[in-house]
């Protein structure tokens, strides 16, 4: 299984807030997943980071 770890940033602040693991297979591109930024305070889009 070609589970590969993630950091997400806020697409606003820039802050890594979140890691997760994705699978290649199943998601090929870039995620993109909307989360709650503690510093923006509000929910906004979050991806992946390199
Ligand atoms: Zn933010």
């Amino acid at each position: 299984m070609p589970r590969v770890t993630l950091v997400l940033e806020c697409v606003e602040c820039k802050a890594r807030n979140y890691t997760i693991t994705k699978n290649k297979r199943e998601h090929p591109g870039r995620v993109e997943v909307k989360k709650f930024c503690p510093r923006c305070k509000k929910h906004l889009p979050h991806r992946e980071t390199r």
